[in-house]
């Protein structure tokens, strides 16, 4: 009789509880992924995200087949579907995972353990996506947190000092093996390969993981307290994606921070900070899991959003006129990320220079972001908008010039990213417009030509977007 382990998004080894109680068990395994087709299913990843599952399950599968195992790939219209003809097909005693608490998630979860009860299968179901349980930290009035500080202040003082799980080194097979597809099999890779950006910046998988955790503990880290905020460093950890599959465990990211210089314990703090608001935004999906649709704050349901698709073409392409934003766009298109500090102008940008829907954006980010998360995902375009859990201020609305001169001042993000400005001397870069005809034409710049003219005026934006906020504050 084996352990069945139904990998989900902790395709790791290490530091894997539910792999590690399988482990512990003595009894063969048998790890094994579902890719669930249904149509009904919301949020299916978009196409950045399934590219990147598509390296993260052959990494898996190399680990394991190290380890003298393998993973077993199946698909299916449900999860209990597909379970329940592998439960026919060889000898489970028992089913174990890492529960996810996203809708999608738990409502998998809830129809598996079901189906399972019925069939005389064992269920367990261990924790690791996260470092608290969103149902357990919860305010003094017994109620989901709503603010970020008294998260933060109460997951510090819960948490205790968990090692970190170590690898097994070796998986007891079951015999036979199922059958299983191949990875190709699952068609997670775009038809027409638009991926070459990708594949230049990003390793999927555990070894990836490590690899960039090693070069930010290293490095970055150091610096991270004042190099956060440029987007033109390579001064965050860029471990959203590895995070998101669960290559790697939140806790080890803690656990690592531990271990740290002394010199580096102001931006160690800052950067548990970080991982605490990934930790908030579970906690404000699983506790309001219908905010991806909808506004946390009701009021914003009746905002007056503008459809504009033209504009919002504009702006998926990088073509507003507003450098800062255009880098920002052609970031994500091509590498498939955005450095955070960028996703708040440009996201700013759409609903508040365009007045477009915040989901517009969102849908945009799922499908170009390689860390595409919901609830991260969800918590940063309601907290630009306005209308999410310690949201921005609806009358914070981000000027994308002063804020490229902030935050690139030597225009090094803008001119990698948006070549066509590359020669504009500095300090006309974030405002090519209100540059000298004669340094344009000496940069080879034509405006509305090269380079676009603005598409909104920046003055006449902000008066329409507070005049739209004041509207549903009546
Ligand atoms: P680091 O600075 O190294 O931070 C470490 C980790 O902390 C990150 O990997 C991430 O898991 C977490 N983190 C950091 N900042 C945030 C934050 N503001 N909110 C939640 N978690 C955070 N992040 C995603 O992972 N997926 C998304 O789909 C996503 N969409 C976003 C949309 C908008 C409009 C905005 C403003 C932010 C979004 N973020 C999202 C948050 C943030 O931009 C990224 O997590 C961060 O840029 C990832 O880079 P990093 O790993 O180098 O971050």
């Amino acid at each position: 009789m084996s352990v069945l382990v139904w990998f989900r998004r902790d395709l790791r080894i290490t530091d894997n509880p539910a792999l590690e109680a399988a482990y512990r068990s003595g009894k063969s395994i048998l790890p094994l992924f579902i890719e669930s087709s249904g149509k009904a299913i919301p949020w299916r990843p978009g196409s950045a995200s399934r590219w990147w599952l598509h390296y993260s399950l052959s990494s898996l599968d190399a680990s394991l087949r190290k380890r003298g195992s393998r993973l077993i790939l199946r698909k299916g219209n449900t999860v209990q579907e597909v379970l329940l003809r592998l439960l026919g097909e060889t000898q489970v005693e028992a089913v174990y995972w890492n529960r996810l608490d996203e809708p999608q998630g738990r409502d998998e979860a809830t129809a598996i353990t079901e189906a399972l009860k019925k069939a005389g299968v064992e269920t367990r179901e261990f924790r690791g996506q996260l470092l608290h349980d969103p149902e357990r930290l919860l305010t003094a009035g017994g109620t989901p947190f709503k603010v970020f500080t008294p998260f933060w202040n109460r997951l510090q003082a819960s948490l205790h000092s968990v090692p970190t799980l170590a690898a097994p080194s070796k998986l007891k097979a079951p015999d036979p093996w199922p059958q299983s597809l191949c990875v190709d099999e699952l068609q997670l890779l775009p038809s027409r390969d638009w991926a070459a950006g990708l594949r230049e910046n990003w390793t999927p998988g555990e070894a990836g993981a490590r690899a960039h955790l090693r070069r930010f503990l290293q490095g970055p880290l150091e610096e991270y307290l004042e190099a956060r905020d440029r987007p033109s460093l390579a001064g965050t950890s860029r471990l959203s994606p590895h995070l998101h599959f669960g290559e790697i465990s939140p806790r080890m990211l803690w656990n690592a921070l531990e271990d740290a210089p002394r010199e580096t314990a102001a931006s160690a703090i800052s950067y548990r900070r970080e991982l605490a608001w990934r930790e908030f935004a579970h906690h404000l999906l699983r506790h309001f899991p219908a905010t991806p649709e909808n506004p946390l704050r009701p009021a914003f349901e009746k905002f007056p959003w503008r459809r504009s698709p033209k504009d919002l073409r504009a702006w998926q392409k990088g073509l507003t006129g507003y450098p800062l934003v255009d880098a920002g766009m052609r970031e994500l298109w091509h590498t498939g990320w955005m450095h955070n500090r960028v996703r708040m102008i440009a996201a700013s940008f759409l609903v508040k220079h365009l007045l477009i829907d915040w989901q517009e954006g969102a849908r945009w980010f799922w499908d170009t972001l390689v860390d595409a998360d919901l609830a991260n995902n969800t918590l940063g375009w309601q907290w630009v908008a306005g209308c999410g859990a310690d949201a921005a201020p609806y009358f914070r609305i981000f000027n994308p010039v002063t804020q490229g001169e902030k935050f690139d001042p030597q225009g090094a993000y803008v001119k990698r990213w948006v070549p066509e400005l590359a020669r504009l001397p500095v300090k006309h870069l974030h405002a090519p417009w209100e540059a000298p005809a004669s340094a344009l034409k000496e940069a080879g710049v034509l405006l509305g030509k090269d380079y676009p003219k603005p598409m909104v005026d920046h003055r006449m934006a902000r008066e329409r977007a507070l005049a739209a906020f004041a509207s549903i504050r009546k």
